[in-house]
């Protein structure tokens, strides 16, 4: 899912009455304005995808037009944390306190409607990881605002907030921003509080589906004008393959740019929808013990078939400790699909992580329960977590997991013969080998498939045409824990991964 910057996200908060530091962009080429707002000013740099500027060195305090001049030409200059579209020049403001605010989609359940959820706390900015105990959860309807006095009624629980209604009508705007520009994360940390209680967005960034943008508003999205960020790694390349391949859901996958610092635990991530990204940087945003090889986004229903292939690319990172994966907890994608699809990879591909797991949303104990069965055989330590547990929990965790040096092992062999199915959407082929099903028994693996698309008929494979596959693994899956291996699946990936 893109990723917005600030200065563009500033824009959508403004138009619906969420106030914003004040401040202004400069493009590469720009001509600087002769006078500048009173300094202390904050250059940042507006770099596409990267997070955690304040840690890399990318948001600088200035006090002088010299500093102002020299700091601004580093700061769009090229350099290995990619090139900036711009910087983003903002007043210092005197702030009082500083809160978090963001926004995200809530893809909904049986018994319940799809809506958004909203994420508030009074500690924002840097240093949050201890955050999880103040946050409040507010649910809201896409269709019908929600109002500010009933804002205030879910803030209530916060005893220690001393302005709930300037903070309700704050949030209600940010609410209307998220709906009125269709976005799926919207995120302000920190919200300033200055002297008079009033708010002010200090930091934001937004995501959103290229194909929810307006025709109207794509000015507003994608500026003309601007240098585009087409320097794509080698491994980026092969997300870009895997998702024209297999087009459903999202499939998002960035390398960070940046130097590791010395000793940082260098941690894969594979987060699960705007929400895991959200609690990521949560956690972990301020820490200079922690470096990110990656921000990924796996969401919006995808097949198991491209989260293999995703996992596939994240292992394949140089250098990378561990994985860390986590969702929402409200996730779209079956998770007993998702874990399939995790295990598949762990045990394919030639350089598996460490792994600790977050599986939260449908079917997440049979999720757990696969890990339970499976860990002791894989290459590297695996751990889980139930969705109730916030990532804190795990990132304390890592130091234990990661590797200096994790394995590099042979991959099983490639299945042999022509595969007995081509699936062409998702792509991938199923073998099915029936020396290995000596029986006129329907194999556990057929049983699995939860379309029906695998049949059983007197003894044989056959496929239903009214259904359909939807790459979940189930059957592979069956094959290996309750079959006799008859059933393997061959995802083709790009020789970069191996
Ligand atoms: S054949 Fe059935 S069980 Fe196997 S991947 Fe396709 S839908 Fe899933």
């Amino acid at each position: 899912m893109p990723a917005l910057p600030e200065y563009l996200t500033r824009t959508l908060l403004e138009n619906y009455g969420v106030p914003v530091v004040e401040g202004f962009f400069v493009r590469i080429d720009d001509n600087l304005p002769d006078e500048l707002p009173e300094f202390p000013i904050f250059l940042k740099a507006q770099i596409p995808g990267a997070t955690s500027r304040k840690k890399h060195g990318l948001v600088r305090k200035v006090e002088t037009r010299f500093e102002f001049d020299s700091n601004l030409d580093d700061l769009l200059s090229p350099g290995d944390r990619g090139q900036a579209d711009g910087v983003l020049a903002a007043k210092g403001l005197d702030l009082k306190a500083e809160y978090y605010a963001g926004c995200m989609l809530d893809f909904g359940s049986e018994k319940q409607l799809p809506g958004g959820i909203l994420l508030f706390s009074t500690e924002g900015g840097s240093g949050v990881e201890g955050r999880s105990g103040t946050l409040v959860t507010i649910p809201f309807s896409l269709l019908s605002p929600i109002k500010a006095e009933d804002i205030v009624k879910e803030l209530a629980v916060i005893d220690t907030l001393e302005n709930p209604d300037e903070v309700a009508v704050f949030l209600k705007n940010l609410i209307s921003t998220f709906i009125g520009y269709r976005l799926t994360v919207l995120e302000v940390n920190p919200i300033g509080v200055l002297s008079d209680g009033s708010l002010i967005s200090v930091d934001c960034r937004a995501e959103f589906e290229k194909s929810a943008v307006k025709k109207a508003e794509k000015y507003l999205f994608f500026p003309p004008g601007l240098k585009s960020s087409s320097d794509l790694t080698p491994l980026e390349r092969v997300v870009e393959l895997i998702n024209n391949a297999d087009p459903a859901g999202t499939g998002f996958f960035r390398q960070n740019r940046e130097t590791p610092p010395d000793g940082a635990l260098r941690v894969a991530t594979n987060l699960c929808g705007g929400g895991g990204k959200m609690l990521w940087e949560m956690t972990t945003g301020s820490r200079t013990d922690i470096y990110t090889m990656n921000e990924s986004d796996t969401s919006g229903g995808l097949s198991a078939f491209k989260s293999y292939r995703i996992l596939r690319t994240i292992f394949a990172q140089k250098g990378a400790q561990v994985l860390l994966l986590t969702g929402s907890g409200m996730a779209f994608q079956n998770q007993h699909h998702l874990a399939a699809a995790v295990w598949k990879a762990l045990r394919e591909s030639p350089t598996p992580l460490p792994a600790l797991l977050r599986f939260g949303g449908t079917d997440e104990d049979n999720a757990r329960e696969l890990f339970e069965r499976v860990s002791a055989d894989l290459p590297v330590q695996v751990k889980t977590y139930p969705a109730e547990i916030f990532p804190n929990a795990m990132v304390d965790d890592i130091e234990a997991i990661a590797m200096d040096t994790p394995p590099h092992v042979q991959p099983p062999p490639a299945p042999e013969g022509e595969p007995s199915i081509r699936v062409e959407i998702p792509p991938g082929n199923i073998y099915f080998y029936p020396e290995k099903w000596n029986s006129e028994e329907e194999p556990p693996s057929i049983s699995a498939c939860p379309t029906g698309y695998l049949l059983w008929n007197k003894g044989k494979l056959e496929i239903n045409p009214e259904a359909k596959c939807i790459g979940c693994l189930m059957c592979e899956t069956a094959s290996l824990l309750e079959g006799n291996g008859e059933i393997r699946i061959d995802l083709e990936m790009p020789a970069e991964v191996d």
